[in-house]
């Protein structure tokens, strides 16, 4: 990659290190809301240990996009495959394939009534059967990593946003997936709890996690994204690296939209 184009320093560990085998492909999805056509004709393939950060503007399927690929959405027509499976619809298989792919939300949506170590430990036991003191073990080990292991008896009302969405992280993480979703995880926050949760997924990144992140965060795209995926009414307009997309955008509304937001 030109360096010499690189307008801030990111680790080159992230960007350049190679990246394996297809894990997440979504072959010609179709995806309608009644007559609104949300989803056209996704064709994308995320490899393993591969960052992508999917951006573009407000309802052009980018939330659709990541809550098909677990199943929080079916879609009408095409196929995705995890790990070359197909989605499964139900049950113990859709559970396990949940827990493969981890998905943190713009709103946490963390268990209000339960603690902080509760949220990180209840999945493992339930869906993956781990052993109570086993699983509060990963859990403080996962608190520990993102910073928040002091918080592990709270209710998640009593953290910051930036701490109850780096919890969120860790009760993803909790579950050993193999890739984890992002959908606009700072978007909610205060500015100055923005970077404690980029580092963390700069930080997942740098170890090899695949990644799908729709975020506005170019910061964070170029410190850490392999490609970009630029989408606009349901369609993949572009996909490229970040340099390329950044100073060298193709088409005209992916032009547009970056006039609008640098
Ligand atoms: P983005 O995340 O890019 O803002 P979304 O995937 O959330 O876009 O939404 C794409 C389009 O689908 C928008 O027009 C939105 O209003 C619509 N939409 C999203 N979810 C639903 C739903 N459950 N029912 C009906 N329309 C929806
Ligand atoms: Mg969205």
């Amino acid at each position: 990659m030109a360096d010499s184009m690189t307008a801030e320093p990111r680790p080159a560990d992230v960007t350049t290190r190679p990246t394996g085998e297809p894990l997440i492909v979504l072959d010609h999805v179709e995806k309608h809301f009644g007559d609104l056509h949300v989803l056209r004709d996704v064709n994308l393939t995320i490899h393993r240990g591969e960052v992508v950060v999917v951006i573009g503007p407000s309802g052009s399927g980018k939330s659709t996009l990541c809550r098909t690929i677990n199943r929080l959405e079916t879609i009408d027509s095409g196929t995705i495959s995890v790990d070359g499976k197909p989605l499964p619809a139900e049950g113990r298989e859709l559970a396990r394939l949940r827990a493969d792919v981890g998905m943190v939300f713009q709103s946490f949506n963390l268990f209000a009534h339960r603690t902080v170590l509760e949220n990180v430990t209840l999945g493992q036991i339930k869906a993956k059967g781990v052993k109570p003191a086993a699983a509060k073990a990963t859990a403080m080990e996962l608190l520990e990593r993102v910073g928040v292991a002091d918080q592990a008896s709270k209710r998640p009302a009593q953290l910051s946003g930036g701490q109850q969405q780096r919890v969120a992280i860790a009760r993803a993480l909790a579950m050993k997936p193999k890739a984890m979703l992002f959908d606009e995880p700072t978007s909610a926050l205060d500015p100055e709890m923005i970077n404690e949760v980029l580092d963390v997924m700069v930080g997942l990144a740098q170890e090899g996690m695949t990644m799908v992140v729709v975020t506005h965060e170019m910061g964070f795209a170029r410190r850490a994204a392999h490609r970009v995926v630029f989408m606009d009414a349901g369609q993949v307009v572009e996909d490229a690296e970040p340099e390329t997309f950044f100073t060298a955008p193709r088409s005209d509304r992916a032009k547009d939209f970056l006039s609008k937001i640098l």
